[in-house]
């Protein structure tokens, strides 16, 4: 039998003043990452316990500068930490705007921005952006080159079927060096090319067995997408 694999968080790579850590990421618990460079703090899959991880680490100034949020899928273990960060973000008076980047059709993060608005819209301190993405068009945050991607993520419907998630994946570039994160995702030929050559490939391994490839990665999936990266991380790996 297969040696259990048990990831230990949290996982951090850094080159040069870009920077990345990965707080958390098990299946149906929590994801959560945070990219910085030298003027640049980000948030990637905010799932429960963002606050309490941010806090640890970073002070309020700190956490105040979060300037974007991106969002691989709408599940519970990707975004569950979205509304305490919203709320924290305008207790503590941050003045600058928040994006929010998600795949279009992502009904949790607009169900969540719609509620929290109409609870503390009259005393929000700052503008919240959403940006849907529809297309893998490449764009830019704070000098951090943003390539969004498809991928191919499921769940379960009626009758055990599985219907598609909208799911993407995220390439980020600062100054030549890269870092490629797939989100959740069954094998993808779009992941493939990204990873590729990345300095840092963030791959989950969620699928249990052989039986579950269409919703998640099997271990050898993720590690042979991994191998072409200079370095990566296998993530979301069932405990
Ligand atoms: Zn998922």
């Amino acid at each position: 039998m297969a040696k259990k694999f048990i990831q230990k968080y949290p996982l951090v790579w850094k080159k040069d003043d870009l920077f990345i850590k990965i707080y958390c990421s098990i299946p149906n618990i929590a994801t959560g990452i945070i990219l910085t460079t030298n003027n640049s703090t980000f948030i990637i899959d905010p799932g429960d316990g963002i606050l309490r991880d941010l806090n640890r680490d970073k002070s309020a100034e700190e956490i105040l500068k979060i300037s974007d949020i991106f969002i691989s899928h709408g599940h519970h273990d990707h975004v569950g930490g979205v509304w305490s960060l919203l709320t924290y973000l305008s207790v503590m008076r941050k003045k600058t705007a928040l994006n929010i980047f998600y795949p279009e059709g992502c009904v949790e993060i607009e169900s969540i921005y719609n509620a929290f608005q109409k609870v503390y819209s009259h005393e929000l301190t700052y503008k919240i952006n959403l940006h849907p993405i529809n297309s893998s068009r490449t764009f830019t945050r704070k000098s951090v080159k943003v390539k969004p991607f498809k991928v191919n993520h499921r769940e379960f419907a009626e009758n055990n079927k599985t219907v598609e998630v909208p799911s993407i994946g995220f390439k980020f570039t600062y100054n030549n060096k890269s870092i490629c994160y797939g989100g959740d995702t069954a094998y993808s030929e779009n992941l493939v090319k990204m990873a590729k050559g990345s300095d840092l490939a963030i791959i989950e391994a969620g699928a249990e067995n052989a039986e579950f490839t269409d919703l998640h990665m099997t271990r050898d999936q993720a590690k042979a997408i991994g191998n072409t990266a200079k370095k990566y991380f296998l993530v979301h790996v069932p405990e």
